[in-house]
């Protein structure tokens, strides 16, 4: 019989009733470190004090009330993310998927409105993940997530993840916009070199074509700087954003120059709930935390100290780890063997990750922890690794 919640992923069997901070109490009376963080989404913790007062004042005061009016809440965080980023305006949605999409609409609609309406295709890289719409599968087009979902959305052509000769070869006088994630997230944390992201800009000057970033894992402040492409001097003509805006409020936004989203006039685009008071109410008070003085060295300091700890591991168990991935917070663990085993060892020893591909563990820990958990996690890693090693050994 099929279950009451449809079948789509497949859970751990392990419930959680409580969250503090790095800290999950599960149902069955255990606490775990949480290194997954609701995959990137709860950057400050869980249950940050300054995001449960807001949410329980906004609550008692206004929900929702359509994008009928304005929202002052909205408009606020609005601007604050246009101060803050290459960006000067911003759309609001629920999902990351939602905002990827949206993205990809103000793509077309920048060409079609400035009299190239042939030009609507998007160049996208393999190992990419852009959400499950039909649209972002489809430009995705990872094997597990479109078979069996065909017809796919026509309109993304794909060339091979870092490979600028395939790109350049690919452009026609119907590309539209080059979409990259600049730090591969489920495709197994791989870090685009700023070389890379610097020639994706150069070439769609070259090309007339939008830059459009996929930021939805890789940003806010994950990397230790407020965007991943900051890291390369360079910025883009549009990007999605969701996970960490805010902080597991579901909540996602496409921010965009004011020159690409010249076709996003009154009508164009909607959502019903996006950017309702109560979720910008809550994006901003996680902005309050990213944005105060220090938040993305802190990151990037703290960042450092896990590396050298995963650093460290993979120079000791080199029969099971291969090498450490990524920037700042956003770090994976390849490993030697499938990875689909570990990550539940490390639940069962108290640690919780998230699996990627290339057999790559995902180490997406709160942006807040601090060098306890940071010890803790490696002693964890450290634990498990070694009984791997000496399985490894007895087998051979
Ligand atoms: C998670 C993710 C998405 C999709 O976000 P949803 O909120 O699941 O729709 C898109 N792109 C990237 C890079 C992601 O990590």
């Amino acid at each position: 019989m099929i279950p009451a919640v449809m079948p789509t992923y497949a859970r751990a069997d392990l419930a959680f009733e409580r969250g503090e901070g790095a800290y999950l109490f599960g149902t069955d009376g255990r606490r775990y470190l949480d290194f997954a963080a609701g995959i990137a989404v709860v950057a400050l913790g869980h249950c940050h004090p300054h995001l449960v007062k807001t949410l329980q004042e906004q609550g008692s005061k206004l929900w929702h009330v359509s994008n009928l009016y304005r929202i002052p809440e909205g408009e606020r965080l609005a601007q604050r993310l246009v101060d803050s980023t290459f960006a000067d305006t911003v759309f609001f949605t629920n999902s990351g998927a939602e905002a990827w999409e949206g993205a990809t609409k103000l793509v077309r609609k920048y060409h079609y409105t400035r009299g190239n309406p042939k030009r609507w295709r998007i160049i996208t890289v393999t190992n990419s993940f852009h959400g499950r719409t039909l649209a972002a599968i489809s430009a995705a087009k990872g094997e597990k997530l479109i078979k069996g979902f065909g017809p796919l959305v026509d309109g993304f052509d794909q060339v091979a993840w870092g490979n600028l000769n395939e790109l350049r070869a690919a452009i026609t006088d119907e590309t539209a916009a080059i979409c990259v994630e600049p730090i591969v997230g489920e495709g197994g944390i791989k870090t685009a070199t700023p070389e890379y992201l610097r020639e994706l800009r150069r070439v769609c000057d070259e090309f007339g074509l939008l830059l459009f970033f996929d930021e939805i894992q890789c940003g806010y402040g994950r990397t230790g700087k407020f965007f991943a492409h900051e890291w390369a001097g360079i910025t883009p003509d549009v990007m999605c954003v969701a996970k960490g805006i805010g902080g597991g409020f579901p909540l996602g936004a496409f921010l965009a120059t004011e020159e690409a989203a010249c076709g996003m006039t009154p009508g164009t685009h909607g959502s019903t709930y996006a950017g309702n008071p109560l979720a910008t109410a809550i994006g901003n008070a996680v902005l309050d935390i990213v944005l105060a003085d220090g938040f993305f060295e802190q990151v990037e300091r703290t960042g450092q100290q896990l590396r050298a700890g995963l650093e460290a591991l993979v120079k000791r168990h080199p029969t099971v780890l291969e090498e450490v991935r990524g920037k700042g917070l956003m770090l994976g663990l390849k490993c030697v063997q499938p990875s689909d085993q570990m990550v539940p060892e490390l639940r069962a020893a108290g640690l919780l990750t998230v699996g990627a591909g290339e057999n790559v563990i995902r180490i997406l820990p709160p942006l807040t922890i601090g060098a306890a958990e940071i010890a803790e996690a490696i002693s964890i890693l450290d634990t498990v690794c070694a009984a791997r090693a000496s399985k490894a050994v007895a087998h051979a």
